[in-house]
């Protein structure tokens, strides 16, 4: 045959490459090996930027966490077989959360299928289950065809993960380049509106609410609407409660916020406006005796599929959360002078009067300086420390839990925790993204992920991602010296010498006192270790003061936990 006529040639790498920049993907996680090492080089040939990270969990975790922070899907690439496998955790992760993510995964030889082949496994099946579309692209000249669904996929409607599989012999085959399908670039989201009928319900069952209460949500923080949440939020002096990825859309700080009444506020509310929250495990299925059983839910949800579920809604509108908020602030001021409920009501002195109570209970554990140091007395140190506009990771049990209340937000999406799935081990995949998104979007923004010893365990070795790329990351150890907690350092030692641990350490705990810190020394970053209110000023200020990766190691007294909580079943509960 005639070589004049066939053109120029493309191999498969390159036309999946070309294909994610078109679509506007700007970030690739991954851990190369046969048969994908091509994949990454063809997309940096393309323009777009590879972390290569130490285990595809993490690769995963980070890369769903852009999708998060930016609408917009980023790329996790994997290997065959076991490399698939470990990042269906990112895939799981991604899809309880309702974030975007594409993951790619190579595959054996499509010639060499059923036949035993390298780390062979049936891929799209494996990954089906946390996705919203799985396939394996049959050609070359097809694969933008589904790069484009899948991007699509990802961020429309509600959004989620995607996985397409390219069988190996795919990556450096060759075929005309006129032959590639040209795709379709992937507009943002169309927007959409809620039933007007539904708005004008929804309007009433606030103007006439006598315990009205806005809970935001991370759907909220994900759909960009800070601006019309406050706008309705504060126009209508609401009190709103944020869920833990939810905080921020307004700061924690708002003299509306009635975080610190949680319970009270859940329980006696009349009419609550659901905003990108589900009513899951972690809003307690919004069931009786956490809720008020004749409370009216005001759902706001892009997905239909969402509604009533567990509760029987009062209103449902269905529709991006920015523009049924502008409808319903439309609606609202509609109605004549005020609402039914105002600041001088008594449901307002009810919170107040709650909220003073539980802050002094928590003032108390705060001023507890001995060492040492319980949750509450450590961050009352690190949150003076912490600028305003910092991206805060957050993992661990009792390290995330009262990080939640200790550590405010003043910006949306800047809370990034173990989410619905309740994940641990996310935190530094998701600081490593955090990381390099601030590294090209917003220079001045500081990492600083907060994990327990446990949790920071889990992904360790990210520490070397970090400092290979020099991403600033600030790493605060929370250290128990175990899982919820551990054992203190007398009788570890005691423990050790004389019993055999496979038998009698609790399996809650690790190490007593390990010294996480001297970590950094094998990369290059700065390590401190902290045990008092001083020292953990003098660390974190110095970890603040370079642009380096640090880990602050402070030592936290194992027996340490929540505040004492009025009903048993909150301390089963996470949020
Ligand atoms: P939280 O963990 O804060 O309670 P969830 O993850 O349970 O939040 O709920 C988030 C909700 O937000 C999901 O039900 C999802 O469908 C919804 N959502 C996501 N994006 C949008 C959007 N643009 N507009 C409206 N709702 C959205
Ligand atoms: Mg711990």
């Amino acid at each position: 045959a005639s070589n004049m006529d066939e053109g120029v040639k493309v191999d498969g790498a390159t036309v999946l490459a070309r294909a994610l920049k078109a679509q506007g993907v700007e970030y690739m996680f991954g851990i190369v090996g046969i048969p994908v090492i091509e994949v990454g080089m063809a997309a940096q040939a393309a323009g777009i930027k590879y972390i290569g990270m130490r285990n595809e969990q993490a690769a995963s975790y980070g890369a769903s966490i852009i999708g998060y922070m930016t609408g917009k899907p980023a790329v996790c690439l994997v290997v065959s077989g076991p490399g698939l496998v470990h990042a269906l955790a990112g895939l799981s992760n991604a899809k309880e959360n309702c974030w975007p993510v594409i993951v790619i995964g190579g595959s054996s030889e499509q010639d060499q299928e059923a036949m035993g082949s390298f780390q062979e496994l049936p891929q799209v099946e494996a990954a089906r289950p946390y996705c919203k579309f799985s396939a394996r692209p049959n050609s070359i000249e097809r694969i933008p065809f589904y790069v484009e669904k899948a991007y699509r996929q990802s961020i429309y409607g509600r959004p989620g993960a995607c996985y397409l599989d390219i069988a190996g012999n795919m990556v450096n085959a060759t075929v005309n380049e006129k032959d590639v399908w040209s795709s379709i670039i992937c507009p943002p989201p169309p927007k959409s509106f809620a039933d007007p009928e539904s708005v004008k319900v929804a309007a009433d069952l606030l103007y006439y609410a006598e315990k009205p209460l806005v809970i935001v949500g991370k759907g909220a923080a994900y759909a960009h609407a800070e601006a019309a949440v406050q706008e309705l939020v504060i126009g209508a002096q609401l009190p709103f409660l944020p869920t833990p990825m939810g905080k921020g859309v307004i700061p924690d700080d708002h003299d509306l916020c009635v975080a610190p009444a949680r319970s009270k506020a859940l329980q006696e509310a009349d009419v609550i406006l659901l905003l990108g929250a589900r009513l899951n495990w972690m809003l307690h299925f919004g069931m009786p005796p956490r809720f008020n059983p004749k409370v009216k839910i005001i759902q706001v949800d892009i997905c239909h599929e969402e509604m009533n579920n567990n509760i029987k809604a009062a209103a449902m509108l269905v529709g991006s959360l920015d523009t049924v908020l502008n409808q319903l602030n439309e609606e609202i001021n509609r109605r004549p002078g005020k609402f039914a409920f105002s600041k001088a009501a008594p449901w307002w002195k009810t919170l107040k009067g709650k909220i003073q109570q539980n802050q002094q209970s928590v003032q108390k554990m705060m001023s507890d300086k001995s060492v040492p140091l319980n949750f509450y007395s450590a961050y009352e140190d690190i949150q003076k420390l912490l600028p305003k506009d910092c991206i805060i990771v957050s993992e661990g049990s009792s390290t995330m839990d009262i990080s939640r209340t200790m550590i405010p937000n003043s910006l949306p999406r800047h809370r990034l925790d173990a989410g619905t799935y309740g994940t641990m081990g996310v935190g530094l995949g998701f600081a490593v993204a955090a990381a390099v998104w601030c590294r090209d979007h917003a220079p001045e923004k500081r990492v600083v992920c907060i994990q327990g010893d446990s949790a920071f365990g889990f992904s360790g070795m990210e520490i070397e991602t970090l400092c290979r790329y020099k991403l600033p990351v600030i790493i605060i150890i929370m250290n128990n010296n175990g899982i919820g907690f551990g054992m203190d350092d007398d009788s570890w030692q005691s423990l050790s010498e004389s019993t055999d641990l496979t038998l009698t350490s609790p399996p809650t705990s690790l190490m007593a006192t390990a010294h996480y810190e001297r970590m950094m020394a094998a990369f290059g970053g700065n390590g401190y270790f902290a045990r008092t209110t001083e020292e953990i000023t003098k660390c974190v200020s110095a970890a603040m003061s370079k642009q380096q990766v640090s880990i602050v190691n402070v030592m936290i007294n194992p027996m340490s936990m929540k505040k004492p909580q009025d009903f048993f079943w909150l301390t089963k509960s996470k949020i």
